[in-house]
């Protein structure tokens, strides 16, 4: 593995893997901003941060100081010469384990100056995790911020999970080779929903999951493409009517593609879910 302060270019058989050094300088040499809301990110591959956080409006808001990303390298934290991180699985099987001693250094670390754990809770990204929902991203926004741990191999040792009380939370029934890209997910769900990150606030009122249901399709220029119109009520200027349209169009999207999704907008919106749809 490589040394956690300089990584070399490592070789994989015959391609070559170079760390980025440049998209770091979002993460790095950046005063810890009080009052900020702050990703801290255990993970053996700080390198990967911000990733594509660093691009567009989660990029501008890191730039602005808006939010903060704080990769944690769990290498650091690692035993021995060669800073083992993990070890063989108790009672055989393939793969790795990442070691409970190593990852309990590393939140020790993590656990300096975090508000409590409703403000600021402690997450191991994983497929048997809860399910990561809108509401959830909702939430995470609210407070103060969040410790993600990234898995690798097999996973983590599960007397850490306990011993910490971590939060496991899944991205969805896939697995990922790594915790990286969910955590980077996570974020980015996450941080849109601080106001001013995106430009246009209203734009988070009105999109899929926000009222229960998925967002009505989208249009824009030209009004007639490859011998498909947008449909007349979105040109006509009448704005209740759109609204009336739209409506209909993310209810009938989200009883045919989501059904566990609408049965939960019946139930809170006094709706029968067999009712037919008018459109
Ligand atoms: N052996 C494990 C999978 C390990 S995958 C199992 O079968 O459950 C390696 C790491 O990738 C995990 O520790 C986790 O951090 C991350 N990961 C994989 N799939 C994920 C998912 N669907 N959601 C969130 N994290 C995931």
């Amino acid at each position: 593995m490589t040394d956690a302060k300089d990584p070399p270019s490592r070789s994989h058989g015959r391609l070559k893997v170079q760390a980025t050094a440049q998209p770091r300088e979002l993460v790095v040499n950046k005063p810890d901003l009080h009052d900020v809301w702050t990703a801290r990110v255990i993970t053996l591959f700080p390198q990967a941060f911000p990733g594509v956080l660093g691009a567009s409006l989660t990029g501008k808001a890191l730039d602005e100081g808006l939010w903060q990303l704080d990769p944690v390298d769990l290498r650091i934290f690692g035993e021995g010469k060669h800073r083992n991180v993990d070890d063989t699985p108790a009672g055989g099987g393939p793969g790795m384990v990442l070691r409970a001693d190593v990852m309990a250094k590393a939140l020790t670390h993590a656990a300096r100056g975090t508000a409590g754990r409703t403000k600021w809770p402690v997450m191991y990204l994983s497929p048997r995790g809860k399910p990561f929902h809108q509401a959830r991203a909702q939430q995470l926004s609210e407070g103060a911020g969040v410790t993600l741990i990234c898995g690798r191999f097999e996973g983590l040792d599960q007397r850490v999970i306990d011993e910490f009380d971590v939060e496991e939370v899944s991205l969805g029934d896939f697995v990922l080779s790594g915790g990286e890209i969910a955590a980077q997910a996570l974020i980015d769900a996450t941080v849109r929903l601080i106001p001013r990150v995106l430009g246009n606030q209203a734009s988070t009122a009105e999109e899929s999951f926000s009222d229960g249901l998925l967002e009505h399709p989208q249009f824009t220029k030209p009004a007639t493409w490859a011998g498909r119109d947008i449909p007349d009520v979105l040109l006509s200027g009448h704005h209740a009517q759109i609204a009336a349209w739209r409506r209909a169009m993310a209810e009938r999207l989200t009883k045919e593609r989501r059904p566990d999704l609408w049965r939960a907008y019946c139930g809170t919106h006094n709706r029968d879910p067999g009712e037919d749809q008018e459109l």
